[in-house]
């Protein structure tokens, strides 16, 4: 999945990259315990700033095969 159109301002000028703060920021589920690399893709808009962010569908499908939390 990724970002083509702005959904705030609707501007197709948008960069993909990925969000940082000391190191990589990464979605991290509650069933999960480690994560070392960033499992997000961001999406920033160019005309207004706004950044999207998805998670890798590789992680999101490792979720989907997680027992549910105790
Ligand atoms: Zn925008």
């Amino acid at each position: 999945m990724a970002m083509n159109k702005c959904s705030k301002c609707g501007s197709r000028n948008i960069d993909p990259g990925q969000l940082y703060s000391a190191g990589a920021v990464a979605y991290k589920s509650d069933k999960h315990r480690l994560i070392f690399n960033s499992n997000c893709r961001a999406y920033a808009c160019l005309d207004c700033g706004y950044v999207e962010t998805y998670v890798d569908p590789e992680y999101r499908e490792r979720i989907r095969k997680l027992p549910p939390r105790a």
